[in-house]
């Protein structure tokens, strides 16, 4: 039985989307990114569990690599089983968050002045709130969506998911099977361009990740003497050199598409000989949009030494570098011939993701959030940053950056993930709680 004319189930939904968020916020979940320190991940997942549990969810608990790295796993059949399943994925971890910065508790989860505070608040409590109102709403009333859809709760999105989406898509890749589409973090926000003319983002692609060391050896000595062969000055121009790089401008599809959008809403140009510049019209946006023109390389860590006079033979630096889809080798090519043989490079990493904006997934996204919010636009945008989305990407999945939420114009959205005074407007809460229920229940 179904009630897919009845609102008052979403009505329900949209009102305990917000009590949810703040008592997910209020459980510390801090990824410090040092598996010895981080708390939290399974209480949240357990009280994720239980939320499921409570409306007739079986749930599946899962500990991805390690005690305490809580996953919760639950799949909600749909009208057509042979249908490809959709993933939607959110992670329960968040991170560090220093309470003298704050106006609030940064894992007090208040509600106040119009939004829900806290650590998590945007990155990402919000939508895993979003998604388990609309999961407890579909149960609750039982609303059978077209297709398969799989909830999953997920640890240490924070560190690169090697104890959270990673493992799990490397261990337990039944969990996901029959999964061909993921949405999650971080797109379905909205923009406002000029004379209040509002875009929904909707995350297409994600520049890949390395972390890359560099060491240069020397041979050591005493700091008195000549010496020629000093691996901390080596290391320092090698350092220098990447730092200051700057890689070729690259203009992949899905930022083709987003700035060609921006010009038809604005009529703003983004001519190829100034890119950079023109993408400074987007404000607080183009710190974003203008990182995904280019790869970038920033060292961020370096070591050597241990005592005034003693030349050390090794010295290290740490350079995060984030590469656009397709340019994997010749990014390798360049840092090899910029560098020398003299540098070694190690390096982890993550891909990069990237797929069309088309197909019935993306006009069932852009139809639900028109249905709410009339007249806005719905543009591709790559994200500069990364998601688990690179580990489904592994199994074959399709991702997108779909957490709905219709933004103030003067909120500098980008500036709260990791930020001080992260906080998500209650009203976005409950218009993303609609669009994403309406994009469910016709995808
Ligand atoms: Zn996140």
């Amino acid at each position: 039985m179904s009630d897919m004319g009845d609102g008052a189930g979403l009505l329900v939904a949209q009102d305990e989307v917000v009590e949810l968020a703040s008592e997910l916020i209020r459980i510390d979940t801090t990824n410090t990114g040092n598996p010895s320190t981080v708390v939290g991940e399974r209480a949240a997942a357990e009280w994720v569990a239980e939320k499921l549990a409570e409306v007739g969810y079986e749930t599946t608990y899962v500990e991805s690599g390690a005690k305490g790295r809580g996953n919760v796993i639950a799949r909600l059949a749909g009208a057509d089983r042979s249908r490809g399943a959709l993933l939607v994925h959110g992670h329960l971890d968040v991170v560090p968050a220093d309470p003298s910065e704050w106006s609030v508790h940064p894992f007090s989860g208040a509600v106040q002045d119009g939004y829900v505070w806290g650590r998590g608040a945007v990155d990402m409590k919000d939508m895993v709130a979003m998604s388990l109102a609309v999961a407890r709403r579909f149960k609750r009333d039982g609303v059978v969506p077209p297709r398969d859809i799989v909830f999953a709760f997920l640890a240490d999105e924070e560190a690169g998911g090697f104890f959270g989406a990673k493992w799990l898509v490397e261990n337990r890749p039944e969990l996901f099977e029959g999964v061909t589409e993921a949405i999650s973090e971080v797109g379905g926000f909205s923009i406002t361009l000029k004379d209040d003319a509002r875009a929904y983002l909707i995350e297409t692609a994600e520049k890949g990740i390395r972390w890359l060391t560099l060491r240069v050896r020397g041979t050591a000595g005493h700091g008195s003497m000549i010496h020629r062969d000093n691996a901390v000055a080596k290391l320092a121009e090698a350092v220098t050199k990447l730092g200051r790089h700057q890689f070729p401008l690259v203009i992949r599809p899905s930022v083709r598409e987003f700035l060609d959008g921006v010009t038809e809403i604005t009529g703003w140009d983004f001519p190829d000989e100034d890119i950079e510049g023109a993408v400074g019209k987007l404000g607080a946006l183009s710190r974003m949009i203008g990182a995904t023109l280019r790869d970038t390389a920033n060292p961020t860590m370096l070591s050597a030494g241990y005592k005034a006079n003693v030349i050390p033979s090794v010295a290290q630096a740490t350079v995060d570098c984030r590469i656009l889809p397709g340019r994997e080798e010749a990014f390798d090519r360049e840092l090899a011939e910029l560098l020398g043989p003299d540098v070694e490079r190690e390096w982890v990493g993550l891909p990069p993701v990237e797929t069309t904006f088309d197909g019935a997934l993306v006009d069932a996204m852009a139809a639900s959030i028109t249905a709410e919010d009339p007249g806005a636009k719905v543009l591709p945008y790559m994200l500069s940053g990364g998601t688990d989305a690179k580990s489904f990407q592994q199994l074959g999945i399709r991702n997108f950056g779909f957490a709905p939420l219709r933004l103030p114009a003067d909120l500098d959205f980008s500036a709260l993930f990791h930020g001080v005074d992260e906080r998500v407007p209650v009203d976005a809460l409950k218009f993303g709680v609609r669009v994403l229920e309406r994009f469910l229940r016709n995808s």
